[in-house]
């Protein structure tokens, strides 16, 4: 470097850092304006810093320079969007996500995004066809409805569905279902979005049947249930049953919407839970559509599925909001890998991560919790680390009442706050999410896939330095 009696002409120019081999060896990864940006950049914040009378000691020297404009733009192209290992045990975590799809769903939107396919293309006939049919058929089989649709999500689904029934005319709805799911899904404003006018009924706690049939009009177009997801209203209560509102439909002509929310596509008292609606169920207690969502406990892709009568699909897939609503390749790839996969309910027990990681035995969380602790043991800069039982929640807006029991691994840093060496680990690689306590920071065993454990002692070890 060349000494000067001035700091700032000792600095380098734009092309001295330009030309080192460190810099050349960026080119292939990054654009040659963001490279003379970063140059820039780096030689700006020296010049500031001469000029509040610091020393620069060598910062100034242009190897110097080439390697933070190396790390600056390693760390500004990294993706924003990246895995996180999620610790907290919440298996249906809406900020992460929601459901991890099977490994098959997977592969088959992978497969789907990089090549062709026949989304709307008979392959027999060499016809076009409907991007719909493939999901209608699983649909079909694994609920017994007549046929399907789907769309993005399940407030898609529940919009289109009452604007293509009902615009213009009244939905009769329990005053106990103007629920709130979160994110701005509610009831009456779905309802007024799609057009068609709300009609309340009863009493948060208490609606009878005679509630609805008073209610009914001429102007009236259908009856609608909205599974009350992520409240539950305990004590004095009376609600409606399906196959009530659906003989009540059938003795007034006016079909029954039933939004179950979840998509459990099988019984999940197996796992302990109660409540939860079936798909299969609705459509045997004779509701006309059925709405949920393929991203909660069915444990597929975001997306929104409408089973039921022939003649209301029709009617859904004819509005013009189907051309916005409608799912991608990769959606529909993934849909129906993940149906196929519930043909067979023991592999989907073994395949659907969600399933999975509801029914993982007690003693094999303990079991991972002690791996983990061990393994966490070894690193000395932390002050303690204990394992000790805990509960998982379902989460996604599902079953809010309902808790699983856990293992939980807790670690407390030394020297530092624990939302401080929380936040360490979410910008860690891999980024981990954790629950923060007391102190603590804690690991849930439940949602930490095995394969994941090694990078999360490494992020914890980073986190610690
Ligand atoms: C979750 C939920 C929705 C919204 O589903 P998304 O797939 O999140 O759009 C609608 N209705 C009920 C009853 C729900 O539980």
């Amino acid at each position: 470097m060349k000494t000067s009696d001035n700091p700032f002409r000792a600095l380098p120019a734009v092309n001295d850092v330009l030309l080192l081999p460190r810099i050349a060896a960026l080119e292939p990864r990054h654009a040659h304006d963001a490279i003379v940006d970063a140059i820039r950049t780096e030689l700006a914040a020296l010049r500031t810093q001469l000029a509040q009378g610091q020393p620069h000691n060598g910062d100034g020297a242009a190897e110097t320079i080439a390697a933070n404009v190396e790390q600056r733009l390693g760390q500004d192209l990294q993706p924003r969007l990246r895995s996180v290992i999620n610790a907290t045990g919440i298996v249906l975590h809406t900020n992460l996500g929601r459901a991890p799809i099977a490994e098959e769903a997977a592969r088959a939107a992978y497969d789907a995004a990089r090549g062709y396919l026949n989304l709307e293309l008979e392959l027999d006939t060499g016809k076009r066809s409907s991007r719909q049919n493939p999901i209608r058929e699983w649909v079909a089989r694994l609920t017994g409805a007549e046929t399907a649709t789907v769309v993005n999500n399940n407030a898609a689904a529940t919009v289109i569905a009452l604007r293509a029934l009902c615009h213009g005319r009244e939905v009769i709805v329990s005053r106990g279902q103007l629920i709130e799911i979160g994110g701005s899904f509610r009831i009456p404003e779905i309802m007024a979005v799609s057009g068609a006018v709300l009609r309340e009924v009863g009493t948060t706690n208490i609606t009878r049947v005679t509630d609805y049939e008073k209610a009914i009009t001429p102007q009236t177009a259908a009856l609608l249930q909205v599974h009350t997801s992520n409240y539950r209203i305990s004590g004095f209560t009376e609600a409606v049953t399906t196959a009530e509102l659906v003989a009540l439909g059938k003795k007034h002509s006016l079909p029954v919407i039933d939004d179950i929310g979840s998509g459990a596509l099988i019984d999940f008292s197996r796992f302990g839970f109660t409540e939860e609606p079936i798909a299969r169920a609705s459509i045997a207690a004779g509701a006309d559509l059925v709405l949920f969502s393929g991203d909660k406990l069915l444990g597929g892709p975001q997306a929104g599925i409408l089973a039921g009568k022939k003649e209301y699909i029709q009617r859904v897939e004819k509005d013009p909001l189907m051309r916005a609503f409608r799912c991608d390749k990769m959606t529909l790839a993934a849909l129906e890998a993940t149906l196929r996969i519930y043909l067979n309910e023991e592999m989907a027990l073994r395949q659907i991560p969600v399933l999975h990681l509801l029914a993982l035995p007690l003693d094999e969380l303990k079991k991972r919790a002690d791996d983990l602790a061990t393994r966490l043991r070894a690193i000395a800069s932390l002050a303690s680390v204990e394992t000790a039982a805990d509960v998982s929640y379902v989460g996604g807006g599902s079953l809010p009442d309902q808790q699983m029991k856990t293992w939980v691994v807790e670690i407390k840093p030394r020297g530092r706050g624990d939302a401080d060496f929380a936040k360490r680990l979410r910008v860690g690689a891999p980024a981990v999410m954790a629950r923060v306590r007391d102190g603590a920071v804690v690991f849930d065993l439940r949602t930490i896939f095995a394969e994941q454990v090694e990078g999360l002692v490494g992020t914890v070890r980073g986190a610690c330095g």
